[in-house]
């Protein structure tokens, strides 16, 4: 039989020219997934990456413009709603969406987070602002746990899906965040073993991604912050909804930084890299994997280089 060629760098997986899996390997084939955040950044690649493999896509997010624009750029099978993670009607509605539109919720993917403000006052266990600690802990922490709730609740007719959540290599270390965000990010770790467990009697199974930096947005926002003392220091800024759109300059010196830091040598961390750890455990290729919090951080979590 004709085998079609394939790059050396993808293993002998079956991958077409645009990078596309053939369909043998689309790993969420007709699935229905939804993704919160997903208008940008990371969880855009999670969209997008969902797509490529064959599932069909809600995007839940506070960002109604670019929502609807990526939304519609990847085609019919791929929706919007407009949905704050926080607001615990809006989680429920978006689910209920999903089910009515496709008949099933086979992915929920806790992506929409928020960093909270970077001045070094509002960074201090001496000088935080409560409303301030209040406002993350609600969008990261509360916002998970009403996506596993929900999620769990459309899931259990079904006894099937994946629960899988971002949370940070700040989830796991100290140091690395203001405190309002270590605490939230600890806050999903310690959710996703508590939700495996009691859902995985449903066959539900909850995991959780942990990314190293990624020159997103919300990171270049936080950068611009530490480095520019003109740079806007409010809630609309950390959310990124009133902020320019990083540049390639930016980016890159990001990327650096990130670089340097890593362990791993002579690659970048990059949103797909987040979106494969993802769809792996969004998929049946980690059938038995619960509770668990993949780490994808080029050995910064395992390493001293995060010293000095
Ligand atoms: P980003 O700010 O670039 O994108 C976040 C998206 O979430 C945006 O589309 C925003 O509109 C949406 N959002 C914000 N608040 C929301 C809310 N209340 N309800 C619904 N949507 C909301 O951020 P990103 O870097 O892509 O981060 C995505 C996730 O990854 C976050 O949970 C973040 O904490 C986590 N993370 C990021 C990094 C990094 O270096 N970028 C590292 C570790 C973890």
């Amino acid at each position: 039989a004709h085998q079609p060629a394939m790059s050396p760098s993808h293993h002998g997986l079956g991958w077409d020219a645009s990078g596309a899996p053939t369909p043998m390997h689309k790993r969420l084939d007709g699935k229905v997934a939804i993704v919160t955040g997903g208008a940008r950044g990371i969880g855009e690649a999670i969209v997008r990456l969902f797509v490529k493999h064959g599932a069909k896509v809600v995007i839940a997010d506070i960002d109604d413009a670019a929502g609807e624009a990526l939304a519609a750029s990847l085609g019919p099978h791929v929706g919007f709603v407009r949905c704050d993670v926080s607001v615990e009607e809006d989680v429920e509605r978006a689910v209920d969406r999903a089910v009515s539109r496709y008949g099933r919720l086979d992915v929920f993917c806790n992506n929409a987070g928020v960093l909270g403000r970077q001045t070094s006052a509002a960074k201090s266990i001496l000088t935080f602002d409560a409303g301030e600690f209040d406002r993350v802990l609600r969008v990261n922490a509360l916002g998970t746990a009403l996506g596993m709730k929900h999620a769990g609740r459309a899931m259990m007719a079904r006894r099937y899906g994946s629960i899988v959540s971002i949370a940070s290599v700040a989830g796991v270390l100290g140091g690395l965040g203001p405190h309002a965000y270590t605490a939230s990010k600890h806050a999903i770790v310690g959710l996703t073993k508590n939700a495996a467990c009691e859902l995985g009697a449903h066959g539900i199974r909850v995991n959780c991604v942990s990314p190293f930096g990624v020159a997103t947005p919300m990171l270049i926002n936080a950068w611009r912050q530490g480095h520019d003392a003109s740079a806007a220091d409010d809630a609309d800024a950390d959310i990124g909804l009133e902020v320019a759109v990083p540049s390639d300059q930016e980016v890159e010196k990001m990327e650096e930084v990130v670089r340097s830091l890593a362990t791993l040598k002579g690659s970048t961390l990059r949103p797909r890299d987040i979106a494969e750890a993802v769809l792996f455990l969004a998929s049946d290729d980690s059938r038995y994997v619960s509770g668990h919090n993949l780490v994808v951080d080029g050995g910064v979590t395992t390493s001293r280089n995060l010293i000095g």
